[in-house]
């Protein structure tokens, strides 16, 4: 995945909570790793809306479409009715249709690959006081062009798993042939698997997976659960990608029990930040990234998530050196 030759003009949304602390945090390794980036301030989410009124704005959306991508630390999203999500709308509005969600850990490497933008977050919801209702939308071209980006990332690698619920939901009927047609036609080896299943075999064996390709709410509670078996929320990585623009992100969301603490653990920002360099099709940076990530975790200095005593400020900095080193 890459959208070489690009001008590499970054929409750099710090957030709230943690946000802007790993973002501080993956910037400084940015920096090391010489990266040469342009960074376009954005500031959006709960923090704004607190003090505006308002989360993001439309002056926000066209900033952010003059740029080629966007980092983004984290975003509160609070249980207010008046609230819209921004990263929804940041999803939808640049059609970011597929997350994309690697793990790895000692002797585990699989991809997590989300539909981002139907499912049961389409938003076709109803609630009063007798009954609730969401929707859960699979639509053919949905289903089709996330299918598409995990056979693309699959023929890279070993094999698909499907996971779907399909023995009940009908909506997944339709998910799982459409995946099985693409498999076939990408000639990308392939199983299917129940929801609940995956779910098992992920904390029982989470060896036997590759690629992985599911709806939008199971690849949210999964992506989770994955998080947890590789050492925790806080090393993890995403894209948002679409076909015209793509948004990096630590998957975790603004921790506000450890907001402004300065121990949030900058590794899922870094990583994403190394995942936007291979996007931009700097892979090599990305993979120097990567390593220099792989000897702070092994020399321990980590945050206290992981065990450490390290600030976020720290692991960065020890991260920011080791690449600076193996210049
Ligand atoms: P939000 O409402 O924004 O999703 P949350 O607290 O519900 O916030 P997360 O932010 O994902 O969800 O946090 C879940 C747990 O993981 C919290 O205990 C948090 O402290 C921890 N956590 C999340 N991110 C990090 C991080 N970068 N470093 C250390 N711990 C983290």
């Amino acid at each position: 995945m890459s959208c070489r030759g690009a001008e590499k003009r970054v929409a750099l949304v710090r957030g709230d909570g943690v946000g802007p602390e790993v973002i501080d945090g993956a910037l400084a390794v940015l920096e090391a790793a010489g990266a040469g980036l342009e960074f376009v301030p954005v500031e959006l989410g709960y923090g704004r809306w607190k003090r505006t009124g308002k989360a993001i704005a439309e002056e926000d959306l066209e900033l952010i479409k003059t740029c080629h991508s966007v980092l983004l630390g984290a975003i509160t999203t609070p249980p207010d009715p008046e609230y819209r999500s921004v990263l929804l709308r940041l999803r939808q509005e640049l059609d970011l249709y597929a997350n994309i969600r690697p793990f790895s850990a000692p002797e585990l490497d699989f991809v997590i690959v989300r539909e981002n933008t139907e499912g049961m977050y389409s938003g076709v919801e109803k609630l009063d006081e007798e009954e609730a209702t969401t929707l859960r939308v699979i639509t053919y071209r949905g289903s089709l062009r996330i299918a598409e980006r995990a056979c693309a990332i699959a023929s890279k690698r070993q094999r698909l798993t499907i996971v779907h619920k399909s023995n009940v939901l009908k909506s997944d009927r339709l998910f799982l042939k459409i995946c099985e047609e693409t498999a076939r036609r990408w000639d990308v080896p392939f199983e299917s698997m129940l929801v609940d299943a995956a779910a098992y075999n992920l904390v029982i064996n989470p060896k036997r997976f590759d690629v992985m390709v599911m709806t939008n709410l199971f690849g949210d509670i999964l992506s989770d659960e994955a998080a947890g078996i590789v050492g925790g929320l806080g090393l993890c990585p995403s894209a948002n990608l679409g076909d015209k623009y793509a948004l990096f992100e630590p998957i975790h969301g603004s921790a506000p029990d450890i907001a402004g603490k300065g121990i949030a653990n900058p590794i899922g920002a870094i990583r994403s930040a190394a995942m936007m360099l291979e996007w931009f099709g700097d892979a090599e940076k990305a993979r120097m990234i990567e390593e220099a990530v792989e000897w702070s975790l092994a020399q321990k200095v980590t945050t206290p998530d992981l065990g450490g005593c390290c600030s976020t400020k720290e692991v960065a900095e020890a991260i920011s050196k080791r690449l600076a080193w193996s210049d």
